[in-house]
């Protein structure tokens, strides 16, 4: 397939590039490096079927090019990220996939979207199913991303709907792994870094809340497996396994042989108290469920901080 990935040089955008090359795929990276980073996929770009072009998808963009999928990994997934581009978080989650999608539209692509688990907000069940409608404060801390990515849901069914495009939607629970931003303040990599440096690991609120963290290359492997599914509405796509942050906190000072100590600090505002995914759905339509322990996990990326803070 000629594939167009947006957001291809992010977190999860550049291992998914990476699976579609190894795959023999055709892949046209565009990425604006508001957060994403040229190093992440620095490695494919001798490699002939990989291209790299800098756009905002938020912006009007031509591409002359034909491409039988389009996927949008593009957002600006971090609490301290979003907070700082707010307006650029809403936009992208708008405009951003309704310009996606009218690509796909015109070329008659497939079109994949990399939703959220935040759009169940503060969840009141748990697990979460893909049934549950989610409890969203439109207008806090978090509104910025998780309505940006309902706004996409929407619009992505309704161009199903309308236009008939085979689009997908998977919902993302916490991920980590490799080529995380160290300083995107997001829990493994914070964490790993204070630990790494015997600093102070900061846990907010009382650390009981839960999260349920899946290793990237479980994550990239069942959204592949969307991709070329029959599935059209959207799928949770994650770890059950769920741990409060403080039990991660202290997981990751082990792992790490680290000096560093517990310190308690204020909870940001909406932080959601509980995050489940309920996997039933991904292991019976894609027969996808994660292999990689959060051990075995957590040290390939400690490893990699490791090596990036020598
Ligand atoms: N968290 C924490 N200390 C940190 C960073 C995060 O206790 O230094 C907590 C945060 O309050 C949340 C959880 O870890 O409850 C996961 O936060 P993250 O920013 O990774 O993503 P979220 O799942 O909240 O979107």
């Amino acid at each position: 397939m000629n594939i167009l990935i947006a957001g291809g040089a992010g977190f999860l955008g550049s291992h998914f590039c990476d699976l579609l090359i190894e795959k023999g795929h055709t892949v046209c990276c565009v990425d604006n490096l508001i957060t994403g980073k040229k190093g992440n996929i620095q490695h494919l770009l001798n490699n002939k079927n990989f291209k790299f072009k800098k756009v905002d998808i938020v912006k009007i963009f031509s591409i002359k090019e034909k491409f039988d999928t389009v996927i949008n990994f593009a957002s600006i997934a971090s609490p301290i990220y979003y907070n700082t581009y707010k307006i650029e978080t809403l936009l992208v989650g708008s405009y951003g996939t309704y310009n996606l999608l009218e690509l796909a539209r015109k070329n008659k692509a497939k079109f994949l979207f990399t939703s959220t688990s935040e759009i169940y907000g503060n969840p009141v069940i748990s697990p979460q199913k893909e049934t549950y409608w989610g409890n969203v404060n439109p207008i806090g801390a978090r509104s910025m991303y998780d309505e940006s990515k309902r706004f996409s849901e929407a619009l992505i069914m309704n161009y199903h709907k309308v236009y008939g495009i085979d689009t997908k939607i998977v919902r993302i629970f916490n991920t980590y792994g490799p080529r995380m931003n160290i300083d995107d303040g997001r829990v493994i990599p914070q964490f790993i870094y204070q630990a790494l440096h015997n600093k102070p690991i900061t846990v907010f609120g009382d650390g009981k809340q839960t999260r349920s963290l899946c290793f990237v290359s479980d994550l990239i492997s069942g959204i592949y497996k969307l991709l070329m599914s029959k599935e059209n509405l959207p799928i949770n796509i994650g770890s059950p396994c769920e741990l409060t942050i403080k039990k991660i906190a202290k997981i990751i000072i082990k792992l790490t042989n680290s000096k560093s100590k517990i310190v308690y600090k204020p909870l940001p505002e909406d932080d959601p108290k509980r995050r489940k995914p309920d996997i039933t759905k991904a292991k019976q339509i894609l027969k996808w469920q994660p292999k990689i322990s959060l051990e075995e996990g957590l040290l390939k990326t400690i490893e990699y901080f490791k090596e990036l803070t020598k």
